[in-house]
């Protein structure tokens, strides 16, 4: 099966129409949502609108909790936190009921799912360093753990005898005695300096992943959070991937 794996979307209506086309054109069989589907963005209701009818499962990440005044916003950098309280102010009852309903981790096909960590899910902890993802190995039982949060993809490696390796590569075979975490990017806010939307193809039968990355339309993206009186810089940053 070759499974979509997608994370981060931030009501960016643009990047997500990007890499739902380039789903189609790869002809994925399902998509699965690693949350982040609302902040910062200036489409909250189209993009949870789609992710609702498209992903067959999602987790909640922590903007999703913060629309639903589920976490604490005060942790939040001040321009989070204004694209919250906006968000909260847009939300439609429908789109905050299925977000709602997202579990914080989830079993799928054989990987895990959660937006952060699978340490204390509910803290959004990230996964930036080898110490971060030797932790996060104890805290599932599967081969696979699929994440987003940081916005910057990579994969976590761990070997038999307990090493683990950082591998940047766009494709990568799994080997059947290693376990991976691997960290999907994000569609609608990269923050790895390339500013084209990123997702992941998981393919089950050949037991690899592939990161994609989709040019869109940004400029049109960067005109609707303005005209929302969203904070500029949540425009400026996204033609730089940051
Ligand atoms: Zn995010």
């Amino acid at each position: 099966m070759l499974v979509a794996v997608i994370s981060d979307i931030h009501a960016n209506l643009e990047a997500l129409e990007a890499v739902l086309e380039d789903i189609d054109r790869v002809g994925a069989d399902t998509v699965v949502c690693l949350g982040d589907v609302v902040g910062y963005g200036p489409d909250p209701n189209p993009c949870t609108e789609v992710v609702s009818k498209i992903a067959f499962a999602c987790v909640a990440g922590n903007h999703d909790y913060a629309a639903l005044g589920l976490t604490d916003i005060t942790v939040f950098n001040i321009y989070a936190r204004e694209a919250v309280l906006w968000t909260r102010s847009v939300l439609t009852e429908a789109n905050r009921d299925y977000l709602r309903r997202c579990p914080l981790e989830d079993a799928f096909l054989g990987g895990w799912l959660v937006h952060g960590s699978p340490v204390e899910p509910e803290e959004w902890n990230y996964i930036l360093s080898v110490g971060d993802a030797r932790r996060a190995f104890e805290r599932f039982d599967q081969a696979l753990c699929f994440v987003g949060h940081s916005h910057v993809p990579g994969v976590f490696d761990l070997d038999p005898r307990g090493f683990v390796d950082v591998l940047q590569a766009a494709k990568v075979s799994f080997e059947t005695d290693h376990r991976y975490i691997v960290n999907v990017g994000s569609v609608g806010q990269p923050r790895d300096w390339d500013p084209r939307a990123a997702y992941g193809l998981w393919d089950t039968e050949e037991n690899s992943f592939e990161l994609r990355r989709l040019a869109y339309d940004v400029q049109t993206t960067q005109r609707k959070i303005l005209a929302a009186g969203l904070p500029e810089f949540l425009a400026t940053r996204l033609a730089i991937g940051q």
